[in-house]
């Protein structure tokens, strides 16, 4: 089997640092390996993804030196495959309507304790699980906040869930990753799988899309480590192979704060017009 690894930015802002360390990375590794770099843009979310900046994209990283196979994998495209797969989670009661707001969850997760502040998952607040106990209607309802029911996912997975990490999560984890039952009912619960209006939520899309294009590791960042236990389970739900993980350091500016896609003074088109080399900003994120 081919040695397959990706990058897969969203398109709703300059390409940073931080981006560039995961882009040579995902391609050092592949080069070392003899095997292949892809690149997909995942533009599910129309409301922010641009044109102008998926073209940033491809220029910032061809100037790396990267290169990539033609045709670009494009989320944005694959809208029937992500609700084809929601439907047969649906079918199997994996599946459930949600008409909580931001508001109802933020109360509702912190009523049993008053006074203790919800819970975050990896997925935000950890969802209290108000629609669970809903009858579904007789199908999923195209705009409408689709999520899993975790306690009964699990209950239909009989393998141990784990995954291989050959970089390090946030705490120095690394090795074979087991993912408990309790740890996934309890500090992640039922994620969204499709947001209104968008059709597929970023775990879902992620899952498929790796699979589809066989990636075999992902490099990615650390800030992702516990997004990886949502989609080792969506992996196993709909019988498809997880990859090998590689979350690496985030790369933080002079201060220590990470760097995010609106800290412009940090994208790399702004240290090409200032006349940087690919070799520097190898050297400035440390490869
Ligand atoms: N599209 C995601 C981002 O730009 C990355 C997803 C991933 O690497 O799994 O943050
Ligand atoms: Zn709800």
């Amino acid at each position: 089997m081919k040695f397959i690894t990706r990058f897969a930015p969203s398109p709703t802002g300059p390409l940073h640092l931080g981006h560039a360390y995961s882009a040579l990375l995902a391609y050092d590794m592949a080069r070392a390996q003899n095997g292949q770099f892809l690149l997909r843009i995942e533009d599910i979310d129309s409301t922010r993804a641009r044109p102008e900046w998926e073209d940033q994209i491809y220029d910032d990283l061809g100037w790396l030196g990267l290169t990539w196979q033609a045709p670009v994998l494009r989320q944005s495209e694959r809208m029937p495959a992500y609700r084809a797969a929601l439907t047969r989670l649906w079918a199997l009661g994996l599946v459930y309507p949600c008409t909580c707001s931001r508001r109802d969850i933020a109360e509702a997760a912190s009523a049993p304790q008053e006074g203790v502040p919800p819970a975050f998952g990896p997925d935000g607040l950890i969802y209290p699980g108000t629609c669970r106990h809903v009858p579904n209607p007789a199908a999923p309802l195209p705009n409408t906040v689709l999520r899993l029911n975790m306690a009964r996912a699990l209950k239909a997975l009989a393998d141990p869930l784990t995954f291989v990490e050959t970089g390090a999560g946030p705490a120095g984890e690394t090795g074979e990753i087991v993912l408990s039952h309790n740890m996934l009912r309890d500090e992640v619960g039922d994620i969204i799988l499709a947001r209104a209006g968008l059709g597929a939520s970023y775990h879902l899309s992620v899952v498929l899309d790796d699979a589809v294009q066989n990636i075999s590791l992902v490099p990615r960042g650390q800030d992702l480590f516990t997004a990886t236990f949502i989609h080792v389970v969506l992996q196993k739900l709909m019988g498809l192979p997880t990859p090998t993980y590689h979350h690496h350091k985030l790369i933080r500016d002079a201060a220590g704060k990470r760097l995010a896609k609106r800290d412009d003074a940090r994208a790399i088109r702004l240290y090409r017009t200032e006349g940087k080399t690919p070799a520097d900003i190898r050297a400035m994120v440390g490869l």
